[in-house]
């Protein structure tokens, strides 16, 4: 029975999230085809006013599925042992033109001897760019991010910590529920794949956030030791 209450479950969650996706991209898609219908009878100037916002809409919907490809798409997955150090490493460069368009400066602090973590490099990938991004985001401009990677317990620790706008405490409950943004760009989608990716590696996040001044992501992953079998 457990393992049919889990199909049950997974299919709620599927529905809730196919709902979400269906009416996320509908809103765009009903744009589109008002402005197509438009378009053939706008003067110059206005067509390409109107192109513009066409292409926002139609790199609405292309983020959507973006980050919906990495939930959806059961692709072929190997968990091997990573070192967290050199990932952290090539997300930080990733970003870093980001950051520096902004002012940020980025620290990352790694204690001594950080033991390999057992787990799925592009997911591991996946989970700190979209968590460095929000970083960078919450903050307008000038400020610093701090990275420290740590151990605790056989487990390798990693603590992200910004300046930036902080959340709201009854949204800290709710964070991962899929298409809450408050960014006019945004998908709301990102913090869905950080706790799935947590989730399929038995790892462990927290927040903490006090609004105005910033916050701080707390995560825990399994070693590659404990792991063997
Ligand atoms: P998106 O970044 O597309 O909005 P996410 O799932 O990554 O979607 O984040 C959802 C929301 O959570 C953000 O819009 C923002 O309001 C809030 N959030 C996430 N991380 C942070 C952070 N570091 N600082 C402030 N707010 C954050
Ligand atoms: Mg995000």
């Amino acid at each position: 029975t457990e393992e049919l209450m889990l199909k049950s479950e997974k299919l709620s969650v599927l529905g809730e999230l196919a709902a979400g996706v269906a009416h996320e991209i509908r809103n765009p898609l009903t744009s589109l085809k008002g402005f197509t219908k438009l378009l053939s009878d706008a003067d110059d100037v206005i067509r390409l006013e109107y192109l513009r916002i066409m292409e926002s809409e139609l790199n609405r919907i292309n983020d959507i599925v973006g980050e919906l490809m990495l939930v959806a798409k059961p692709q072929a997955v190997s968990f091997e042992l990573t070192n967290i150090r050199d990932l952290i490493f090539s997300v930080v460069r990733l970003l870093e033109t980001q950051a520096i368009m902004r002012n940020i400066q980025i620290w990352v602090n790694i204690a001594d001897d950080i033991p390999p973590v057992y787990g799925v490099e592009n997911q591991l990938k996946q989970l700190f760019i979209n968590l460095l991004k929000n970083a960078i985001e919450s903050m307008d401009s000038d400020g610093e991010i701090h990275i420290k990677i740590g151990t605790k317990n056989e487990r390798v620790t990693i603590e992200l910590k910004d300046q930036g706008c902080g959340i709201p405490a009854d949204r800290l409950k709710t964070l991962g529920e899929p298409f809450y943004t408050t960014k006019e760009k945004g998908t709301g989608l990102g913090l869905m794949v950080c706790f799935k990716i947590i989730d399929e590696h038995g790892g462990a996040i927290h927040f903490s956030s006090v609004e105005g001044q910033g916050t701080r992501v707390e995560i825990e992953l399994p070693t590659a030791s404990v792991h063997i079998n």
